[in-house]
């Protein structure tokens, strides 16, 4: 016996088609199971680079991770380290690439899936583009410098070789959250800075003036 045949198909499937249309509707099923199951992971890996995000805070850079996925397997992590590293090229997505590279011994990355906190700028969407990933899936927007669509569009430029397949606002709120919290406390740091550099200098003038 056939089982295929005690399955209902819904008044949609009858006589020659049958099977066919099973088989398309199983097909439309996969597919959306599969998107949701990309969706989910998206958020997943999001909530994976933000940690990376928080390395770059405690080190004080601006908070920005990125995690560099292939077979739901991670291959690279990096967060920024420009500051520390002295080096203006260390953004976490160059810091993840180069971890992928290193550890799949080869600077060709296909079918890689990048995850970053915040929309790549030029040098990082330059990067992607050698390095031949599938997607990147950003975070927030970044009007200012933003390559992947907001000031620009790098990753599906008609006349580059390579299109990367872009996956916007990911865990948007949370990821610009996280950057304007770091930017608040940076700017607060800052004011108390210029308030204590002020009642110093007012101290050393009363202190300097001989009629006190
Ligand atoms: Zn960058």
């Amino acid at each position: 016996m056939n089982c295929t045949r005690d399955i209902d198909y819904g008044p949609w499937a009858g006589g020659a088609n049958k099977g066919i249309m099973a088989r398309i509707k199983m097909t439309e099923v996969e597919v959306a199971v599969t998107e949701l199951a990309e969706i989910n992971d998206d958020e997943r890996w999001m909530q994976y680079a933000m940690t990376l995000a928080l390395k770059a805070q405690e080190e004080g850079e601006v908070p920005v991770g990125a995690v560099l996925v292939l077979d739901n397997q991670v291959i690279g992590e990096g967060w920024n380290r420009s500051i520390g590293h002295h080096d203006p090229t260390a953004h976490a997505e160059i810091m993840a690439l180069r971890q992928g590279g290193s550890a799949v011994q080869n600077y060709r990355l296909l079918d890689a899936i990048l995850y970053v906190t915040l929309e790549p700028c030029v040098m990082c969407a330059g990067a992607m583009v050698h390095s031949r990933i599938r997607r990147v899936v950003y975070g927030a927007a970044d009007a200012k410098t933003g390559a992947a669509g907001s000031l620009m569009d790098v990753l599906r430029h008609p006349g580059m070789n390579h299109q990367v397949e872009i996956t916007a606002g990911v865990l948007a709120d949370a990821c610009s959250e996280q950057l304007s919290a770091f930017f608040r406390f940076r700017r607060s740091q800052k004011k108390a800075l210029r308030l204590a550099e002020r009642a110093a200098q007012a101290g050393d003038i009363i202190s300097d003036n001989p009629k006190e």
